[in-house]
């Protein structure tokens, strides 16, 4: 359809995480003017990369995932920025009396993950908890070194970890096709002992980005746009670009006139959006894991009843006792209602329990709170059931070839990440040069 659209009006983008950023730099390059308008007082969104004391620690993203190929690794390695490599792959399991699993035991426990993790591919079940429960239960085991009800207990607990992390969710709202947007690239997982933040500042140099702008609502005609934020002020643009979080978007925070269509309104209720939220902690002397080595930035995975829980040993990159623990789902939920006390009376009750020596309170404690914070509402998109390419090709389609959508959750195969994210703002920077 041909429009009347003034190209010498500036491109507005809403949010200036990482997909409003690489979208603006885009158009920037191709000679566009833009504009990036952010509620917050600093850029980076889900990004965000916090000096506490004399240590920065990532509140939002930390890993690039797999570097094979993926554009932030380049961009990290472009502009020199120090990384260091943090696994999940090598990770060590312990019982629930504390216990290392054996060497035998692991690989027995992989294979039966693996197992279940194929046929999962084959699944008619609906929802990732009927589908998991369905394998584990038909499942003959043939090995003598668990007991058969207690390796599937391990196993659906597992399965469960699973959908918080890296999901958000918890499994019976998780589609059972979930294996299908992993979204990860290969090779290493590495992290930024300075802050992933040193990623979003080099490619926002010398781009136009208005801090403490909350934009409240946005108005589409067939040939330009205006943006309106809490203080009344109006934006004349010729485009927009809205990258603001799923949860935003779901709580209808920003005002669209005329309305969305309702394929849109299907599309922003139908994607899954979850809690995801992080615990730092500082202890006085390293938790004794018992492990023959001295290997550290390591990842232990321990059962408590029937969860499973996380722990990683950051003490390297920190130079004394600090641990990364991550909750999604319901825990996550309850993270983002509770105090820091609440919060680390149930990490150390559990943690007490299961290995020798700890306190019961951490020297220092940073906790997150993605789900309270008025500008996300959450932490990531995740499939949720009956989850489906078109609801995503919906929020690919321009409305009036005037409103875009951009963001981790516009993503087909990445979602949820920070590189689905910058990509997602690329392609909409695309769209734009070609309308
Ligand atoms: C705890 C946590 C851990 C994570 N870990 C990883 C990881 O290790 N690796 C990885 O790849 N990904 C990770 N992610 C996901 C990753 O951070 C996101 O997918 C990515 O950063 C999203 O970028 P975005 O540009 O789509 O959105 P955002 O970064 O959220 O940017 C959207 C911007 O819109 C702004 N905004 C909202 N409302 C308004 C409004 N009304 N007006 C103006 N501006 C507004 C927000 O303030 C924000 O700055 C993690 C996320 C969380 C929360």
């Amino acid at each position: 359809m041909q429009n009347n659209i003034d190209s010498t009006l500036p491109v507005f983008i809403i949010g200036a995480g990482i997909a409003g950023v690489a979208c603006a730099r885009k158009l920037q390059e191709n000679g566009r003017k833009v504009i990036i308008l952010e509620a917050k007082s600093s850029i980076g969104g889900r990004i965000n990369s916090r000096k506490i004391d004399s240590d920065i620690f990532d509140l939002g993203a930390s890993w690039i995932h797999g570097i094979d190929n993926n554009p932030i690794w380049s961009i990290t390695q472009e502009n020199n920025i120090e990384t260091t490599t943090l696994n999940y792959g090598n990770s060590h399991y312990f019982h629930k009396n504390g216990k290392l699993f054996s060497e035998k035991e692991v690989q027995e426990f992989e294979s039966y993950v693996e197992k279940i993790e194929k046929l999962l591919y084959q699944t008619k079940k609906t929802s990732a908890l009927d589908a998991i429960k369905e394998i584990i239960f038909s499942l003959s085991y043939m090995g003598n070194t668990f007991s058969e009800d207690y390796l599937k207990k391990l196993l659906l607990s597992f399965f469960e970890r699973i959908a918080n992390d890296p999901f958000a969710t918890e499994l019976d709202l998780l589609s059972s096709k979930y294996q299908n947007y992993e979204g990860y690239f290969q090779g290493d997982e590495v992290i930024f002992p300075k802050g992933y933040y040193q990623v979003i500042e080099c490619i926002s140099k010398d781009i136009n980005i208005k801090l403490n702008i909350d934009v409240k609502k946005i108005i589409y005609d067939d040939d330009y746009i205006k943006v309106i934020d809490c203080s009344e002020n109006i934006y004349m643009g010729s485009h927009v670009v809205v990258t603001v979080p799923l949860g935003v978007l779901k709580r209808n925070n920003i005002e669209f006139y005329p309305p969305l269509p309702n394929e849109y309104i299907h599309s922003i209720q139908s994607i899954g959006f979850g809690s995801f939220n992080k615990v730092f902690f500082e202890l006085d002397q390293s938790i004794q894991l018992g492990l023959k080595t001295l290997e550290k930035n390591i990842s232990s995975f321990y059962w408590e009843d029937t969860d499973c829980f996380n722990i990683l040993d950051l003490s390297k990159m920190y130079q004394k006792p600090t641990y990364l623990m991550l909750f999604g789902g319901d825990k996550s939920n309850f993270i983002d209602s509770s105090t820091d006390r609440e919060v680390s009376d149930f990490i150390f009750n559990g943690l007490q329990k299961q290995f020798d020596g700890i306190s019961d309170k951490p020297k220092k404690i940073i906790v997150t709170r993605w789900g309270a914070d008025p500008y996300s509402y959450g932490s990531f998109s995740f499939p949720s059931l009956n989850h489906n390419d078109d609801l995503i090709k919906i929020l690919h389609k321009p409305i009036k070839e005037i409103l875009f959508f951009a963001g981790e959750h516009c993503s087909f195969k990445y979602a949820g990440t920070v590189h689905g994210a910058y990509l997602s703002g690329c392609e909409a920077a695309e769209k734009i040069k070609s309308t």
